[in-house]
């Protein structure tokens, strides 16, 4: 065994995945390990997987048969599986990658990792360690937050799992049912990561307006001075108090459900909830969604958009939609495009079906061939494209706040950084520009995806 063992995390898949890659990698840098300076020279390699569609899956099995195979060259070479394949897959992932030293679940990660590293690499294999129904913050460990660098953005998980059983979707068979997590656990984690330097917070759920609506009582210690009666607001009202260090909130992903009046009063009234809201829409067919059990139409969703756009000025809402799911019809798919016109997205993640083992919609034949799937997928996104230089082209001429990250990854002369309304503005740096800093910038000119302009001195 290596005295001082390095490893890397490769990690597919949503920002929960993220989180808990960065989660992870602090509880082994905390028991001693080292990050290796690339996964070639790593001693130990973890690949935090994704269920979600079967193309995220085949990418994460094939990186796992790789790096077992690599072993030929590298005797020691521990190769683990987290994520939610490990509680898909079960103990069968042995079968599929011969020499995995071990699998485990995404919430046992975090107590488990550290020991199964350990055993791995003294020359344990084939270890699996499955969810448990109740493991709070094994993964989220208030202990070990402070380790590792300081980041400018980071996530906090405040829900677990997923209840609502869309009929596509892997989710709640992979993560779990709905737990949402104590607000004083999530204050804490929320500070401990301000500690580190972040300055905008993402709180994660699957289904983030669900928080605090399952097997949950908020604290009757905690008042809500701004009147809230949901938990949402009040979290984001008390994360936005006992926290002021952290200047920028966010919350994703929504539903149109939760898009209540008082959700709109504190993204409104509260000055660190930022305008930004990504709420998936997944089809503007009322019959698609029907049958992909979504709990809305085109209507009640249009409907949130609006009190959305209404309340909350200059708010940028992005969505997630699916093309081609079992029988959608050229209508459907006609559907899709007018709402999404109408709702005037200011992104769009366009995803094409693909059907999930267990889920119900696995039982309906997968009737729209792949090469129609893929024109819809490109059909949308030109839409969007137009409709997102549309929407970037009304802040030409103004003046936005940007959180400096650090050099644009096309141009590293110049830096990007992000508006509360996660819009991508690229700009020169100023002397002295440290990532993490304010800075305004006066607009100049716009692309889909990007705002470009200068630093206004002060
Ligand atoms: N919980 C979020 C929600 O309800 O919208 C997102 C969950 S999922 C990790 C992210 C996106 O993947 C979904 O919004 C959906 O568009 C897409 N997705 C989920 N299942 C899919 C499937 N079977 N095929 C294609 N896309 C899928
Ligand atoms: Fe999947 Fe639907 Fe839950 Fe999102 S809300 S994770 S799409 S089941």
């Amino acid at each position: 065994m290596p005295a001082h063992p390095a490893f890397s995390i490769h990690t597919y898949g949503c920002q929960m995945n993220v989180r808990d890659s960065d989660l992870l990698a602090r509880r082994l840098r905390a028991a001693g390990f080292a990050e290796a300076a690339s996964e070639d020279e790593a001693d130990v390699v973890l690949v935090n997987s994704c269920s979600v569609r079967e193309k995220a899956e085949e990418k994460a099995l094939g990186k796992l048969g790789m790096l077992c195979a690599a072993r030929r060259d590298r005797p020691g070479l521990v190769v683990g599986l987290t994520g939610c394949m490990a509680n898909r897959l079960g103990p069968d992932v042995f079968g599929l990658v011969p020499g995995l030293s071990f699998s485990v679940g995404p919430r046992a990660a975090g107590p488990a990792i550290v020991s199964l590293v350990r055993r791995a690499l003294a020359g344990a294999k084939g270890m699996f360690v499955p969810d448990t129904a109740r493991a709070e913050d094994g993964a989220s460990p208030a202990d070990d937050t402070a380790a590792g660098p300081a980041a400018v953005s980071s996530f906090v998980t405040i829900l677990y799992g997923c209840n609502q059983r869309c009929s596509y979707c892997i989710v709640p068979s992979v993560r779990g049912s709905e737990e949402s997590r104590d607000p004083r656990a999530i204050v804490a984690e929320v500070r401990a990561e301000a500690a580190r330097g972040a300055k905008d917070v993402c709180l994660l759920g699957q289904s983030v307006m669900r928080y605090g609506r399952m097997g949950f009582a908020w604290p009757e210690d905690i008042p809500s001075p701004m009147g809230f009666t949901e938990p949402l607001p009040r979290l984001l009202e008390l994360v936005a108090r006992e926290v002021p260090e952290v200047r920028r909130l966010r919350f994703t992903s929504g539903h149109p459900s939760g898009v209540t009046d008082e959700l709109v009063r504190a993204m409104r009234e509260i000055p660190a909830v930022c305008p930004h809201l990504h709420l998936p829409m997944q089809s503007g067919s009322d019959r698609i969604l029907k049958e992909m059990r979504r709990g809305y139409d085109s209507a009640r969703y249009l409907a949130a958009v609006r009190r959305l756009r209404e309340g909350v000025p200059d708010i940028a809402i992005t969505t997630d939609v699916i093309v081609g799911y079992p029988g959608e019809t050229e209508e459907d798919f006609e559907a899709t495009r007018r709402v999404m016109e109408e709702a005037g997205f200011d992104n769009a993640f366009v995803f094409k079906y693909s059907p999930r083992p267990g889920t119900p919609s696995s039982l309906l034949e997968d009737d729209v061939p792949d090469e129609e799937k893929r024109r819809r997928d490109q059909v949308l996104l030109a839409d969007q494209d137009a409709r997102g230089q549309r929407c970037n082209d009304r802040w030409v001429g103004r003046t936005v706040e940007v959180l400096a990250e650090g050099p644009s990854l096309r141009n590293a002369a110049r830096w990007s950084g992000r508006t509360g309304q996660n819009k991508i503005v690229v700009f020169d740096p100023v002397p002295g520009l440290r990532a993490g800093d304010f800075v305004r910038v006066a607009v100049s000119s716009a692309r889909p995806q990007t705002l470009y302009g200068e630093v206004q001195r002060a």
